[in-house]
């Protein structure tokens, strides 16, 4: 089984969320020539949707472990120096969008489950993919999730391919994310003139000692596995054009990265209760794109550890830094680890993975399987 044939069939699929563009029916018959039993999960409408899933699986009984990842890209955006989608290799570097999040690793999953297959190992063998990752997530993970936990399917442990790889395949692992919530808030005034400020009513005087106060706490200051939780103010809109006039609205939206420590709801209730006391009138809407989330050092990080070792010769870090990832839904699962290829070029112009990381990635996720399976 060639992972670089099956990754350039991939590529090739332009699939930006929430298009499909043809990559499920690759991964489909890539698995079920392998023998794996594959649904399709069809979710949404539109706009955000329909979204294309899948679930695949082979075996039965214990040990039950998951492969997670997704199909879906980050449109390409333009300035390419080749087609984001022809998928050609050039010095040895396969180029297109995707390849590094995360059709790369997807086909070495493949990879790895064909060697699998063909040992006859006992135990269970799982695929969790989604088309809805890049996108908002409504109709990706969470409801294959939903729809596994139906039937009763739990796998013991589970691997997210993201590009956890930062300079060199190997050097990092993710065990947790941080959680992310994003904060719109309107205050209501009365324009008027500047010059009879008291037939007005300023909304910026609320807003700002507000956001003050917001910036001003330190929410924490890290633990063992998180750096700081961190607010940020993302915008403050006026546009007021004028320099003798009040303005009628102020608005701002900020943004909260969280560890472990918080949890979305408090948050919220916390950013609302400031606002209130300062504009009382103020619209806020809040929305929490995803809870922190930390899979303890344990076994499942020991065996990738491992694994990544044998094969690169480098020790992972174990780290919990950067956005979120589906991992946030699969966790309430099992353990879930995220380990892939080097991430320097994702979401970016002439996206690319060494054929030789692809490769070698292939062999470590055999080298896991084979650790998984054996014990
Ligand atoms: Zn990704």
């Amino acid at each position: 089984m060639d992972p670089i044939f099956l990754a350039q069939a991939l590529v090739r699929c332009p699939s930006v969320t929430p298009a499909d563009a043809g990559a499920m029916d690759v991964l489909q018959q890539a698995l079920e020539k392998l023998g794996f039993t594959v649904t399709r999960l069809t979710f949404g409408e539109e706009p955000d949707g329909p979204i294309e899933n899948l679930f695949a699986t082979i075996g039965s009984g214990g040990p039950h472990f998951a492969f997670a990842g997704h199909t879906d890209v980050v449109p390409e955006g333009s300035g390419w120096s080749v087609n984001p989608f022809s998928a050609g290799i050039h010095d040895g570097q396969l180029v297109g969008r995707g390849i590094a999040d995360m059709k790369g690793a997807i086909a070495a999953m493949v990879f790895a489950a064909a060697a699998h297959v063909e040992r006859g190992s006992p135990g269970t063998l799982s695929f969790i993919i989604t088309g809805d990752e890049e996108g908002p997530a409504t109709y990706g993970t969470d409801r294959i999730l939903e729809w596994m936990e139906e039937r009763g399917i739990r796998p013991d442990m589970c691997l997210v391919g993201e590009p956890t790889s930062v300079q060199k395949l190997g050097d990092c692992m993710k065990i947790g994310r941080r959680g992310s919530l994003n904060a719109w808030i309107s205050v209501l005034g009365a324009q008027g003139h500047v010059a009879y400020p008291d037939r007005a009513d300023n909304p910026i005087r609320r807003l700002v000692p507000a956001l003050n106060e917001l910036q001003a706490r330190v929410l924490d200051t890290g633990n063992d596995w998180f750096t700081a939780s961190n607010l940020e103010i993302t915008d403050l809109e006026v546009g007021n054009p004028a320099t003798n006039v009040i303005p009628a609205v102020a608005k701002a939206r900020l943004n909260i990265r969280f560890n472990d420590m918080h949890k979305g709801p408090e948050l919220a209730a916390w950013i609302e209760e400031v606002i209130a006391r300062h504009a009382p009138n103020a619209d806020v809407k809040i929305r929490i794109s995803g809870e922190a989330f930390l899979t303890e050092p344990g076994v499942l990080s020991a065996l990738v550890s491992a694994a990544v070792e044998a094969e690169t010769g480098r020790v992972p870090e174990l780290s919990t830094t950067g956005g979120t990832s589906d991992a946030r839904f699969i966790r309430r699962l099992c353990p879930v680890v995220e380990f892939g290829l080097p991430g320097m070029s994702m979401h970016k112009v002439d996206e690319q993975a060494s054929v030789a990381d692809i490769e070698a990635l292939g062999r470590i996720y055999d080298r896991l399987l084979r650790a998984v399976f054996a014990g």
